[in-house]
């Protein structure tokens, strides 16, 4: 924490994830005064599968941090194993990286607020964003109280922006008059840590798309095993499962990620000991409202920017924070109440809609343990569903399968009841 609590700045942000630190860090690069504040006193741990996909190895490049996740571990692309098969998947490169990686949250995180706080933001953790101050339809001000209880103090940051990036239960967001709605595609994951004796330096990430339950049912989700490299000695290990308000998620999270690990021990080397289990909910797909207003807005999982197909979100934070840091200095006047949710819906709105879509079938009883063979029987169809579940495609990309993939998603969106971020 800074010596000083300053008491006003140019760009507010609430939340050091990667959404808030990546906004920090590029609003200060593009020469605004930034604070960036989180209730959370860093290195701080972050439920999550650590995994880094092409599309967030591209962003981590664009900060300058290549060589710095190079020097954690790389993976080449992703080995799928389901319905009696194992297909070994490579990233496909094109216009985006050609190799994944995976960091404890722990320290991926720290060394992003790090990031921005070397580019010129001030850091201010352990306070907590509790409330605002409003003046003509703007956000003055953002009330923190800081220590315990018995302790507690209160005080105020005046801002000229605010960002909110405060993660997928959003408090301040509530404050604001976000709404998440959970009728459409969310998800419920656990991870832990675990010791592996064969695969700590695995060159693949591996997803197994058969997760059965103990009583031999195939759930609507998937168990991963993401190498954290050797000198980290384990992996990140974990479920995931897909849930509407209509058809919620009628499983325990830790005792099915329990029962994930034994299933994989002999194969993966894996230790005993499942250290840090923890597990949280995905808001996905862009489904919350109220994303921002006259001088503020959200970001990362606080609206709901997290791939519906594959949970996904740290990529989206990175993006969105940059998008928007990018905005504010490209027109700092811009009012972001119309030009935020249609700036998301310009670049994720197709592809957020045709992933959530896909991602709502999966959570029909039977359609899983239907199709899955099918799929999985095809090498063909599997490499595009890595591309289309990892979102892989981009705007510069005009192979086929991009195209098909464009295509669906424009008509998925012409048909949604309900905007996405509106
Ligand atoms: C089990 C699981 C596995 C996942 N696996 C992956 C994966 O492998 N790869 C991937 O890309 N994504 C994964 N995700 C998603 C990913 O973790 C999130 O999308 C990502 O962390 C979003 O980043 P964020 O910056 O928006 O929010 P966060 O990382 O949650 O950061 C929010 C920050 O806001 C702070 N905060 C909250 N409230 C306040 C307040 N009132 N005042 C001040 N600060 C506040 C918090 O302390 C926190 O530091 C997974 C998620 C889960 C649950």
């Amino acid at each position: 924490m800074s010596s000083v609590t300053p008491t006003r700045t140019e760009v507010l942000v609430v939340g050091a994830g990667p959404a808030g630190s990546g906004a920090a860090a590029w609003a200060a690069r593009l020469g605004s005064d930034v604070v960036l504040a989180d209730a959370a006193v860093f290195p701080r741990d972050k439920t999550c599968g650590d995994g880094l996909t092409p599309r967030a190895i591209g962003e981590l490049e664009r900060l300058g941090l290549r060589d710095w996740v190079r020097a954690h571990t790389v993976n080449q692309g992703l080995r799928a194993h389901g319905f009696g098969q194992t297909l070994h998947l490579p990233w496909p490169g094109g216009s985006l990286p050609d190799w994944g990686s995976a960091v404890a949250r722990t320290e991926l995180d720290d060394h992003l607020r790090t990031t921005a706080i070397k580019a010129g933001a001030t850091g201010i953790d352990g306070v907590r964003a509790v409330d605002v101050r409003r003046e003509s339809g703007r956000v003055r001000a953002v009330t923190f109280t800081q220590g315990g209880r018995s302790a507690s103090r209160s005080f105020e940051i005046e801002c000229e922006r605010l960002v909110v990036a405060d993660g997928v239960r959003s408090p301040l967001g509530k404050v604001l008059g976000r709404e998440w709605h959970r009728e459409t595609v969310y998800g419920v994951a656990g991870r832990c840590y675990v010791a592996s004796s064969t695969h700590a330096d695995d060159p693949w990430i591996s997803s197994h798309l058969e997760l059965r339950n103990e009583r031999r049912e195939v759930l609507s989700g998937y168990g991963w095993i993401f190498p954290l490299g050797r000198d980290a000695g384990g992996v990140n290990l974990g479920v995931g499962t897909l849930a509407t308000a209509k058809r919620p998620a009628d499983v325990a999270i830790k005792p099915l990620m329990s029962l994930y690990a034994d299933q994989r021990r002999a194969e993966f080397g894996l230790g005993e000991e499942l250290r840090m289990p923890t597990s949280a909910l995905l808001p996905m797909g862009g489904a919350v409202s109220n994303v921002a207003g006259r001088n503020w807005a959200l970001i990362g999982d606080a609206a709901a920017c997290v791939n519906p197909l594959n949970g996904e979100g740290i990529d989206y934070g990175l993006e969105t924070g940059r998008l928007l840091a990018e905005l504010l200095a490209e027109d700092p006047d811009a009012d972001l109440a119309t030009v935020w949710p249609a700036l998301l819906r310009d670049h994720y709105g197709e592809s957020f809609s045709i992933a959530r879509r896909l991602a709502g079938l999966v959570t029909v009883p039977r359609l899983l343990p239907a199709l899955g063979p099918i799929g999985m029987r095809s090498d063909l169809l599997m490499t595009l569903a890595l591309r289309w579940m990892g979102n892989l495609v981009t705007d510069e990309d005009r192979d086929r399968a991009a195209r098909v993939w464009r295509w669906a998603g424009r008509r998925s969106l012409a048909r949604e009841a309900r905007p996405l971020f509106g």
